[in-house]
């Protein structure tokens, strides 16, 4: 194969049946790859200005540490901390957190959502927990908040943590469960082991919290058919409230591509994406059948009518987010920003009381609408009013070649002003979206 053909190849892992690296999920637009430091100083401006009143405003705090690396992972995370590192991490984010609070753009706003992701949030201990959110909400308080989202990891939970991450305001509790088979957990590096499942979750039922998710991933190294209908018939046993499912991608900075370079191969040894979509087919027409409504190309809930997703639906609408921690993404009126990715840079940075802002990119009103576009087409239906009325295009008419594309290929269906994802669509939403970018960001690495 041509060396220019291979290329585009690695670059779109998404067009094709076998898995290959790079990443498949949009999780962001335009990608990060268009954020730069020159962009640093629209990050800033924009935190001295004031925001709109009506634009609701979230955490997202990035807890670093974990117990064990998985091969599949692609995010900052450090093993090797000891109490004194975490202690200090613990400082920053606070100092972090009263650095914002005293600019225009956050003084004086109401939290609406927080998150805190990971790394591992629930590898940090009880006290560790009440020391942070104790400076946290003296820096910015929490009394509006609608919605605490807690990561977990099953291994770092005990009784007590739990009854604690409760009391704290958490409202829902994310289990990453990934997969119940000691063997593909082990395979797969994963810290923790079947029988820590069931215990937290146990344990998270006797805590009360509002909204217990578990999350799967579909693919991961030595998955079978059979081991992946145990996995869902599990998950509908325990009969959690929501229940989310990823399918395996392989991004460039994991352990399995670090292994398929060694070997030279460029297949990673996990499902294809046929497979990974019938897998996760499979998964939702059994929590159908068992009363869960799909809410989202990932998501499938017990109790739609009782259930939302804060965070998510309101990042996906434009919402204004402070990142905090190392690495974090936020989105200030328009401008995305990443931290500092490595702990020692961000420390001095808040020692130093600046923002540990190292890229960032203003977006235009075009890029917004599209990442408001591809980010809710993720739901399985848009109401093109809804863009009418927020940015005065018709979504139907501005994509109506690739949209088109899609109809004739059964991937989705348009009516009355309604774009629905089929089925089929919605197991592939993310290869699809791309058809949706600007031409320049088509072909470019995600990450
Ligand atoms: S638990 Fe999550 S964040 Fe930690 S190493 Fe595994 S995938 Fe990465």
């Amino acid at each position: 194969m041509a060396d220019n053909a291979r290329n585009q190849l690695d670059i779109l892992p998404h067009q094709r049946d076998e898995t290959t690296v790079g990443n498949y999920f949009v999780s962001n637009y335009p990608p990060f790859s268009q954020w730069s430091t020159q962009g640093v100083g629209d990050a800033l401006g924009q935190l001295e200005c004031k925001a709109s009143a009506a634009t609701p405003l979230g955490l997202y705090l990035h807890i670093p540490f974990c117990r064990k690396r998985c091969h599949f992972c692609y995010f900052r995370v450090y093993t090797d901390k000891n109490k004194d590192d975490i202690r200090q991490y613990l400082d920053a984010m606070i100092k972090e957190v009263s650095l914002l609070a005293a600019k225009p753009f956050v003084s004086k706003r109401r939290l609406k959502f927080i998150y805190f992701g990971g790394g591992t949030p629930s590898y940090l201990s009880a006290m560790q927990l009440e020391y942070l959110v104790a400076g946290l909400q003296k820096a910015l308080p929490w009394d509006d908040v609608k919605e605490v989202t807690f990561e977990c990891e099953p291994g770092t939970l005990n009784e007590g943590k739990l009854a604690a991450i409760r009391s704290l305001g958490v409202t829902r509790l994310s289990l990453g469960v990934e997969n119940f088979d000691d063997h593909v957990l082990r395979t797969n590096n994963r810290a923790h082991e079947s029988k820590e499942i069931y215990r937290a979750y146990e344990w998270a039922q006797s805590a009360g919290f509002p909204q217990v998710n578990i999350d799967l991933i579909a693919g991961m190294v030595g998955e079978t058919d059979e081991n992946w209908q145990k996995c869902i018939d599990e998950t509908i046993n325990l009969k959690p409230d929501a229940v989310t499912i990823y399918q395996m991608e392989i991004p460039y900075n994991t352990t399995v591509f670090q292994q398929m370079q060694g070997n030279h191969v460029e297949v990673a040894p996990v499902a294809d994406w046929p497979t990974k979509r019938r897998w996760v087919s499979d998964a939702f027409d059994s929590l159908e059948a068992s009363g869960y409504a799909i809410a989202s190309a990932y998501t499938a809930i017990r109790y739609p009518e009782n259930t939302e997703f804060v965070y998510r639906d309101a990042l996906w609408n434009g919402a204004d987010m402070l990142g905090v921690g190392v690495s974090s993404f936020g989105y200030l009126a328009g401008v995305h920003y990443q931290n500092q990715a490595h702990m020692a840079p961000y420390v001095s940075a808040i020692e130093d009381k600046s923002f540990p802002i190292y890229r960032a990119l203003r977006t235009t009103r075009e890029e917004q609408l599209i990442r408001q576009f591809v980010l809710k087409l993720k739901l399985g239906q848009i109401d093109a009013g809804e863009f009418i009325n927020k940015f005065g295009v018709n979504v139907i008419d501005r994509w109506r070649d690739v949209l088109k594309t899609y109809e004739n290929e059964e991937m989705i269906e348009i009516k009355g002003g309604q774009i629905k994802l089929t089925r089929n669509g919605l197991l592939q939403v993310d290869r699809l979206l791309y058809g949706f970018f600007l031409p320049q960001h088509r072909g470019i690495r995600y990450t």
